[in-house]
């Protein structure tokens, strides 16, 4: 069981070596995070840090400390992680980044090709993206086989085997990186995508419809093949025959867009659930209004292309394409 017990710091507290190891536990974190600002300097050259703080605070999202690397930076990060025992789990592969609860740091992994074919705002994206999944006060932790982990990350929640929350959460943070994308793609990358009617690549296959605002993705496998439609902002080029791609949190980052149309205190509820328990209770109340279980029915959905393109059907069928959903007067 890879969660045995949850609890709160002060409820660990209670019993002496409970709190002993929450205490060890967090020196060890404050430890392994000064190791890694130093041992991967930022480099924040070329990304327009400024204007994506200057987002944020209209957003209202608070800036964490935060780290822009690369793929040997990224390398440095996994073999700290396996040699101080912090994050045994993290594969040496490449990720575009991440929020790690238990440091609050935001890491972005600024990729080469994609900032030469879409330019730095696509790494300023990213970084939006993982600024809006550190904006969550809940310091809860919870027993892994692991160690000690925080047990909530916005509306992300660890569980045995899996996490539950992972389709509001990562739309959430997409729905934010969306909007600074449609407010500052520029150059090559608008022309690119905007412009260009036929494409084609490695797991969408994806074209242009409804005068290019829109672009079609396909997802080949499992049969039957399943299609769908996502806005051109959560998109991005991967060379420069207009070859594109999107991260998989689009598709509830979307979900969420359409969501926050259909109900207008959604975002304002969001926002204030992410530090605020009785927020966070009013989720699935606005939820349900517009689908019954809706929001239970999207809490079990897992961090998959798959299922969150389920998630994606449930709210086009059952909420923006319902007649009993008449749209918000705007
Ligand atoms: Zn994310």
């Amino acid at each position: 069981m890879r969660f045995s017990h949850e609890f709160s710091p002060q409820q660990f507290e209670s019993k002496p070596e409970h709190k002993a190891r929450l205490e060890t536990q967090i020196e060890k974190w404050k430890h392994f995070r000064n190791l890694v600002l130093e041992a991967v300097p930022s480099r924040e050259k070329g990304v327009n840090l400024k204007r994506a703080n200057n987002f944020l605070n209209k957003m209202r999202v608070p800036v964490k400390d935060h780290i822009f690397t690369d793929r040997m930076g990224l390398e440095t990060f996994t073999d700290l992680s396996k040699k101080h025992n912090v994050y045994k789990h993290l594969e040496n592969k490449s990720w575009l980044g991440g929020y790690f609860a238990e440091l609050d740091l935001v890491i972005v992994n600024r990729s080469l090709c994609y900032e030469y074919y879409n330019g730095p705002e696509v790494s300023e994206g990213i970084y939006v993206h993982e600024q809006a999944h550190a904006l969550t006060s809940y310091k809860n932790c919870i027993i892994s086989k692991e160690g000690l982990e925080v047990a909530r990350v916005g509306f992300a929640v660890g569980q045995e085997t899996s996490e539950l929350g992972m389709f509001l959460e990562e739309g959430w943070a997409d729905m934010l990186r969306g909007k600074y994308m449609e407010k500052y793609m520029t150059g090559k990358m608008k022309t690119m995508l905007y412009d260009t009617p036929d494409r084609a690549q490695k797991n969408t296959v994806p074209k242009v419809t409804k005068k290019y605002t829109k672009i079609q993705g396909v997802i080949p496998s499992p049969s039957p093949i399943k299609t769908y439609e996502l806005p051109t902002k959560y998109f991005y080029l991967v060379n420069s025959r207009g070859l594109i791609d999107h991260t998989t949190s689009a598709l509830p980052g979307y979900s969420l867009e359409l969501l926050c149309k259909k109900a207008p205190d959604l975002f304002e509820t969001l926002h204030k659930a992410r530090t605020d328990v009785s927020a966070l209770r009013q989720v699935p109340q606005i939820l349900d209004d517009l689908s019954p279980k809706l929001y239970l029915r999207l809490r079990a959905l897992g961090y998959n292309m798959e299922d969150f393109l389920t998630g994606l059907n449930i709210i086009l069928n059952e909420v923006e394409n319902s007649p009993k959903n008449r749209p918000v007067n705007t």
